[in-house]
Parts: structure tokens; sequence; C-alpha cells
């Protein structure tokens, strides 16, 4: 929502990509050429000066004249000459230095407590920090947030590049919490209200599109076809489409935990019943598979993976998606849930489509939402992601 995989100005959704507004100045050509020398660095790892040039197609002289300013900055360091034997002089490498800044995140997605972590800019973890939640709602969370965010400020032993949050709800692309029902929050501007308490800057998007940025930047996940279903009390995803984050026209693209999928299903929070989440959602889970033994456990939990897979055929074809990754407890999700998902899946779409669509679980596990907290900053601040 709030980035795309560019780094791009915010906008609705991958439309922006197709109509060009504004005339590009020479001072976006600049920060663009940055982001691009920042990003392939952050992707390829060490590189020379004119492995760079080769790699983003500028001029040696561009490379070398932005490699010198980001060297000024600490952005950058030398890595000394490569290694084995050339003709020639022996290149210099540069690569990113992971330890220039630190980024601070929260993951807002549990219930029970705010979760609070420092990282570098490879996205290590290098502290984390919890604060029980109580049933805090409204201001009295955001002043909980606040705080936990200035102690981590504090713990940082590099300057803070930003601080990143993945929160529940919708969130549009300036930060503002539209609706957090879980949070009691409607039209919160927490990135601003934060910012001007911290002095930092501020980047916010809904958990599930930072769950997907995560494991698009540091879990392997390709961008052009990526869905994460984040389950926990609620469900709901976060979509990357041909590299950019999908936003949709209510900045709610992903919220498909209040579809129905039994009318004769449970009562649900939101006043219907059968929606998704009372069949998928971690506590909707445990309450299926109590008392049972394994090998009922695994019917109940393969019955719950078939209607979560015929929810999501129809997403799968309409978007042409390639990977679906869940995120939420391996015990409930990784097993007969998952299998009965991806065949139902492929039951149900055209083998064009189906056959070639993996569901796994997310690689970055618990911290998912931090490392996508942490690409928010990346993103926003240096066009990296
Ligand atoms: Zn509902």
């Amino acid at each position: 929502m709030s980035v795309t995989t560019q780094g791009k100005a915010p906008g609705r959704g991958v439309s922006r990509t197709l109509r060009p507004t504004t005339k590009q100045l020479p001072e976006h050509a600049r920060r663009h050429n940055r982001s691009l020398v920042l990003q392939t660095l952050f992707h390829s790892g060490p590189s020379s000066r004119a492995d760079l040039a080769r790699e983003t197609h500028l001029t040696r002289v561009t490379v070398s004249d932005l490699v010198g300013d980001l060297l000024g900055e600490g952005l950058l360091h030398e890595l000394g000459q490569r290694p084995g034997t050339r003709v020639g002089k022996p290149a210099t490498l540069v690569g990113l230095n992971p330890d220039a800044f630190h980024i601070v995140c929260l993951d807002l997605s549990d219930e029970a407590c705010l979760i609070g972590a420092v990282l570098d800019l490879s996205g290590r973890v290098l502290l984390r920090r919890k604060l029980k939640m109580q049933g805090r709602t409204g201001e009295v969370a955001v002043a909980g947030i606040t705080s936990l965010c200035q102690e981590l400020v504090g713990l940082a032993t590099r300057p803070v590049l930003g601080v990143g949050i993945g929160s529940p709800g919708v969130v549009d692309p300036d930060g503002v919490i539209l609706q957090a029902p879980n949070l009691g929050w409607t039209d919160l501007p927490l990135a601003a209200k934060l910012a001007a308490e911290l002095g930092l800057p501020v980047h916010v998007a809904n958990d599930a599109n930072t769950a997907a940025l995560g494991e698009h930047t540091y879990g392997g996940a390709g961008g052009s076809g990526l869905m994460v279903i984040a389950v926990g009390k609620g469900v709901g995803a976060g979509l990357l489409l041909d590299g950019a984050l999908l936003g949709g026209h209510h900045y709610a693209a992903g919220e498909i935990g209040h579809v129905i999928v039994d009318e004769r299903g449970e009562p649900c929070a939101c006043g219907r019943r059968g929606c998704l989440e009372t069949v998928v959602s971690a506590p909707a889970l445990r309450a299926a598979i109590k008392g049972l033994d394994p090998r009922q456990a695994d019917a109940a939990l393969a019955a719950a993976g078939r209607r979560l897979g015929t929810a999501l055929a129809p997403v799968v074809s309409a978007l042409d998606l390639r990977e679906i990754v869940l995120s939420g407890p391996a015990d409930l999700l990784g097993g007969a849930l998952r299998d009965a998902a991806i065949a139902t899946i492929r039951k149900r779409t055209m083998p064009v489509v189906g056959n070639d669509v993996d569901l796994r679980m997310a690689a970055l596990g618990e911290d998912v939402v931090l490392s996508g907290a942490a690409v928010l900053v990346l993103s926003g601040q240096l066009g990296v992601s």
C-alpha cells in the first residue's frame, strides 16, 4: 500500500505505473539512480563499480559519482580487492554497510502484546522488546506504542533510519489507520503522530501487506504473483503483483477474512455467519481439533483447508498467482490443512494456472512482520526492497 518494491511514490494499486501524471525532474532521476545502485548491492552483494555499471546500465562516471556519495554517507563501505587472479588492475569491491543505520520495527498483529525490535539494514534482528497489551485500545494503545518506540530508539547503537510498523486493519498510503476494530482505531494518523513524537520518519502498513514485503525481500518469495495469508485471531492477506504491493480501491485489498464460506456456519465478530475467519483463524482451528486424536484432528484440519482452497481458487485464477504463503501457527497450518488447500485449488482452477501454484509456510516464521516493517523503512527511505 504505502510502497512499491521499487519505492515509487504512493498511489493506488499497480495502476499508477501505467499512467504517469508528473514529469521526471533531474533530482528524481538522481534519486532513482541512487536507489538502483543500492538495490543492486542489496541483492547482488559486494560488487565493483564496473559490475554496478553493467548491472544498472548507468555510465561508469554516474556510478562512480553515486558510489562516492554513498561511501561519504557511510551507507556503503569499501571491501578491498576482488580475490582471484585477473589480468590488469584488480577491482575494488563496495558493499552495503549493514551497520550504517538501525531500523526500529513494530509488529502490532499479536493481540496479547506489542512486539518491537531493532534490526540492521540486512534485516537481522539485533534485539527485541515486548509490551503486554492488557486490553489497551484507542489512545492508550497509541501511548504504549510510542513508549515502546522511544525505548527501542534509545537502545539502537547506530543512527535510526526510520520506524516501520505492521498494523492490523485498513491502512492508507500515508500511514493513517482507517479502521482497526480490535485496537479501537478509526482514521488514526499513526505515522504522522509517531513521526512528530519521535522526530523520525515513520512508515505504517497493514500487517499482512508488511508480511508480504518481508517474504519477498528476505524470504525469497517472488513479486510477480504472491499472496501472503496471515492467520492469527483473524485472517488477512497481502498481495504483491508485478513487483508492487496491491492496495485496491479502499486500500483493503487482501481482506479475505470476512468472505462467507458457509452460510450456516458459526457467528462471526462482524455480525454475519460463516466467514472464512470462523473456519481458519487460529482460535477456530484450535477449537475444531480440541479433544480429537491425531487422525481425527488431521481430518478436521483438512476440512478447513478445503474451505480455504475453495475461497482462494477464484483469487488464484483472477490474479494468476504463483505463490501462496501461509503465515501463522505451523502446527495448525503446515500439515493436513496446507495439503488439502493446495489440492482444492488445483482441482478448481485451470491446469495452466493451478498446476504451477505453490503453497508453503512463511520462510521467516514469526519474524515475518518485523522483517517486512524493516522493508517499509528501507523502501521508503532508500528505495530498496
Ligand atoms: Zn465476518
